[in-house]
């Protein structure tokens, strides 16, 4: 799956809801399902693979709503840390 097609499932699965409850809401989505995610290496690898892609939905529903295409975001990334410029990242 693109992040492309992915954006369209998000949407289809989520964007009336999404835009009912508006952007802040889904912000807010966000920062739970990180906080699901605290507990990440107790759990067993499926739990942690739902938990993980909790976050990737929310993420791509944020994407979503504020109108970014997140193919066309990660061309911050194409050339290494968007910070330092460096591949391995040179940061700290
Ligand atoms: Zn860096």
């Amino acid at each position: 799956m693109t992040l492309r097609e992915l954006q369209e499932l998000v949407q289809t699965l989520y964007g009336n809801r999404n835009a009912a409850r508006g952007l802040d809401a889904t912000i807010e989505g966000l920062d739970d399902r990180i906080h699901r995610i605290s507990d990440l290496a107790d759990r067993e690898l499926d739990e942690r693979a739902k938990a993980l892609s909790g976050v990737i939905v929310e993420v791509t529903s944020i994407a979503n709503q504020a109108g970014i295409d997140m193919d066309e975001a990660l061309r911050f990334y194409i050339h290494g840390c968007p910070e330092c410029g460096n591949n391995p990242c040179d940061c700290n």
